[in-house]
């Protein structure tokens, strides 16, 4: 078994896709022989989120959380509250996501897509559950949100309130969502050559802000840019972020598993482990 100080979280992967349908236990697998003990699965809508959930039923190394992503907010009718809080109850979820604001593409209205953020956010709320946020092209709406919600937030069942996925904003909104209890998602653009301002941020950000995750199949970091990512690949997230900020892997790799396990409330070190 990896030893625990180089086990490797997975905190964003969109196992449930149907990208995944042909391989996904040996994705799984490779994941795991990387070293990635533990994958966060977020859902997308309900019927992802069900998805997530009966993964991380079947592998004890994954774990699940469940929203409404907000491409898809013009389909939320009133009865989804009552269901998301349902699947939220579920042993193996960790977290209310994917939610947020997206107007790059904005696939929902905005308005719809802020009334159903704030929804979601109101149920993470109410469950003490910690957030995993999409931000694009939406930064001062998001910040201006999840600010005020933070302040509402009593006790978590992890250390933190929640963590902008894949972070894309710059070094001064990480900080402000840092100050307002958020962790920073790494992901496979550190590596990409025109990442100036994701390296900056990775240098003045504190460790024990980051998280690591891989949001497969999308963002496939080099040297494998153009093919479908995967878990095992947050080990690259992990080697590229150890060399930016000039700290040994193993370290970065502690480091950022312990954080998921403050944020997502599981206990560090190898219990779930699917090496039974
Ligand atoms: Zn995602």
């Amino acid at each position: 078994m990896t030893e625990p100080s180089t086990i490797l979280v997975d905190t964003h992967c969109h196992l449930t896709l149907d990208a995944f349908d042909n391989d996904r236990g040996q994705v799984i697998q490779r994941a795991l022989t990387t070293g990635v003990h533990k994958i966060v699965v977020p859902g997308i809508d309900l019927e992802s989120s069900q998805e997530a959930i009966a993964l991380s039923e079947t592998y004890p190394s994954i774990f699940a959380a469940v929203g409404i992503h907000p491409h898809n907010a013009n389909h939320w009718n009133p009865s989804y509250r009552e269901k998301i809080i349902s699947l939220a109850k579920s042993s193996k979820v960790v977290a209310i996501g994917e939610i947020g604001l997206d107007y790059h593409r904005n696939l929902s209205p905005k308005e719809q897509q802020l009334n159903v953020f704030r929804f979601q956010l109101d149920i993470a709320s109410e469950l003490k559950l910690p957030v995993i946020i999409h931000n694009r092209d939406a930064t001062s709406d998001i910040i201006d949100y999840l600010v005020i919600w933070s302040k509402r937030q009593q006790v978590l069942v992890g250390s933190g309130m929640g963590v902008l996925h894949a972070f894309s904003a710059d070094v001064t909104t990480a900080f402000q969502m840092i100050d307002a209890g958020f962790l920073v998602g790494i992901a496979g653009p550190i590596t990409y050559k025109n990442a100036a301002s994701l390296r900056e941020i990775a240098i003045k950000i504190p460790s024990s802000s980051m998280l690591i995750e891989t949001d497969a199949p999308y963002l496939t970091p080099h040297p494998y840019r153009g093919k479908r990512n995967e878990p095992a690949n947050v080990a690259l997230v992990a080697e590229h972020l150890s060399e930016i900020i000039g700290q040994d892997y193993r370290t970065t790799a502690r480091i950022t598993s312990q954080n998921a396990a403050g944020l997502f409330g599981w206990q560090n070190g190898t219990n779930y482990s699917i090496l039974h």
